[in-house]
């Protein structure tokens, strides 16, 4: 599927874009669009408890290879950082981290980048008091961004590189903000453009194979392309390159990434020294 077709679509029934979505759901799979509607309330609904549950929270991860960032960062008064800024990232890191410490979690598009579009979810809903209605109906259009970039390419940074992963779920929360602000599908397209190409070629590195080194903080990076890119899309600033050639271009670097950068634990920041000697050192502590 491509986003194109989707909002030629949108122009032609002259409806929203999220009914174009289930419309266009229904007419590939026969799905039922309150049925789908209802499931995504439900997916939405665990994403916020889950982010409520645990904003800030200490948790140590599986290995102990990382942990308590979204403690010490929700103590911390920022300096920087306004506060829809702070409070998407400080979510991000403790969803994020509560999957790295096996706790409940939305997928979305993968664990590895599930802090993501939930911290966009709960910034949105909490600091600019953005209806649950409204919510859904910018996951429905996030989760036709995700849709068309998996059948493209994929959301597996085993198969593309976190680009895949990362850049998939940036794409999508950026989608869900500008949606959520404006229900305009062309910056939607934009601001999904502007993440993938900011995120492209990003590969994945991950420390020992374990989603946590760098993928902690790389969640809470991420959430903040996401804010980035629709603040520019939503005025209006345009990706020169259309949604669907980005997410072309992206498929055909994921195929070029070698196998070290694809998951492999073998490339990347997994292959420094202060990465394998923290493995040394787990492997020593678990025998
Ligand atoms: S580095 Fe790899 S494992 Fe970690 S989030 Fe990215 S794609 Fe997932």
């Amino acid at each position: 599927m491509k986003f194109s077709e989707l909002t030629s679509m949108e122009e032609k029934i002259d409806q929203p874009l999220h009914e174009v979505v289930l419309l266009s759901q229904m007419l590939e799979d026969g799905s039922d669009p309150i049925e789908l509607r209802n499931k995504t309330r439900i997916i939405l609904d665990a994403m916020l408890d889950i982010c409520e549950k645990n904003y800030g929270r200490a948790q140590k991860t599986l290995t102990g290879l990382c942990g308590d960032n979204a403690h010490l960062f929700s103590r911390w008064q920022p300096q920087m950082m306004g506060e829809f800024n702070y409070f998407a990232t400080v979510t991000a890191l403790s969803v994020i981290e509560a999957n790295a410490a096996m706790g409940r979690i939305v997928a979305c598009p993968t664990a590895g980048s599930c802090g993501v579009v939930p911290a966009m979810a709960y910034a949105l809903r909490k600091i600019k008091k953005i209806s649950i209605d409204c919510l859904v109906d910018a996951l429905i259009v996030a989760g036709a961004v995700g849709k068309c970039i998996a059948q493209t390419v994929s959301i597996s940074g085993a198969v593309a590189g976190c680009q895949a992963e990362i850049g998939t779920a940036t794409a999508m929360a950026s989608a869900m903000a500008v949606y959520s602000l404006s229900k305009d599908s062309k910056r939607v397209s934009h601001a999904a453009a502007l993440s993938l190409k900011s995120l492209m070629g990003l590969v994945c590195d991950p420390v020992g194979g374990f989603v946590e080194i760098p993928c902690v903080k790389r969640n809470a990076v991420a959430v903040n392309i996401a804010i980035s890119t629709a603040e520019m899309a939503l005025c209006g600033i345009r990706s020169v390159i259309p949604l669907d050639e980005v997410i072309e271009a992206m498929a055909r670097v994921g195929r070029s990434l070698p196998e070290e950068l694809r998951e492999t634990g073998l490339g990347g920041i997994a292959s420094t020294k202060t990465a394998t000697d923290l493995l040394e050192k787990i492997r020593g502590e678990s025998l």
